[in-house]
């Protein structure tokens, strides 16, 4: 196992522990990237926000501990999300959403999660789902929350379009879990801390457990709450601000795309700020 320290960042006036992509760690499986959102305390002067902005090539996951958000997006799309509920908007081609408060005050936390998209659908056409419950799995000292994939025999309604798991654990003393040697696997603790074989392991880091393995057993002492990431990699992607892709090209064309209204990304009316496409970090015709 390794443990591999988050960066932190600030993503629409809240305070971020940025887990994937690190340099230390790009891609766990499809899974590219992952923000660990607050804790914060929230209220209608300080509400978490980030106004329009494009996606391709990727699938958002959007899972809360506490708190509430709005989500827009160009297709239509208008859906509040709470805690234990599922938000994952399928980018394809080409789609603009934005994150708004909802007046909510109180404690605010939670992911948010991209997963590459593989070659047959990251072209395709934008799609959203909301999820208002998910499956659960008993665990010894707790339940397994199944976001997307297959757990335990337990499979979640929400769409997959690579072999992967993204499974919320929430337990206090131990947690016995089974895995598939062909996945590769990460954990990301949210709240609480946990040890696997004496190695602890705590929020602001991601513990890294590679393949091969078919059972993990983890040790909490207290309420803790930990996202299991796994899958097969999609190789190879290239990343750049919003996007997600196989090469620099595409992804610049993206960002031209965006900035110059490409009907591509549909329409989106905000209360919120676009947010404008940077330059691409590489030199011109590279
Ligand atoms: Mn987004």
């Amino acid at each position: 196992m390794e443990i591999i320290p988050s960066r932190s960042e600030t993503v629409g006036g809240l305070g971020v522990r940025r887990a994937l992509p690190t340099r230390g760690r790009r891609t766990v499986g499809p899974w590219c990237f992952a923000d660990h959102l607050g804790p914060a305390d929230v209220d209608a002067s300080r509400e978490p926000g980030v106004g329009p902005h494009p996606h391709i090539g990727l699938a958002t996951v959007t899972w809360l501990l506490d708190g509430e958000l709005l989500h827009r997006d160009s297709l239509g799309s208008e859906q509040t999300i709470r805690p234990g509920q599922l938000n994952l908007m399928t980018a394809g081609g080409g789609v603009q959403h934005a994150e708004q408060g909802t007046g909510y005050a109180g404690a605010f936390e939670g992911i948010q999660l991209w997963v590459a998209l593989p070659d047959a659908t990251r072209r395709g056409p934008a799609a959203f789902e909301h999820h208002g419950s998910l499956p659960q799995v008993e665990l010894a000292s707790g339940v397994a929350s199944v976001l997307i994939g297959e757990f335990s025999g337990v499979v979640s309604p929400a769409r997959a379009d690579s072999r992967m798991v993204g499974v919320e654990l929430a337990f206090t003393s131990d947690a016995s879990v089974a895995l598939r040697p062909d996945f590769e696997y990460a954990l990301v603790v949210l709240r609480g801390s946990a040890a696997v074989a004496g190695t602890p392991i705590e929020p602001g880091r991601l513990a890294s457990l590679g393949s091969g393995l078919d059972e993990l057993a983890l040790e909490a002492s207290g309420d803790a709450r930990i996202m299991l990431l796994g899958g097969v990699p999609i190789e190879p992607i290239t990343m750049f601000w919003n996007f997600v892709g196989r090469d620099r090209a595409e992804l610049a064309q993206a960002g031209h795309d965006w900035n110059e209204n490409h009907d591509r990304f549909g329409r989106l009316d905000s209360p919120l700020a676009r947010i404008p496409a940077p330059r691409a970090p590489w030199p011109s015709g590279a």
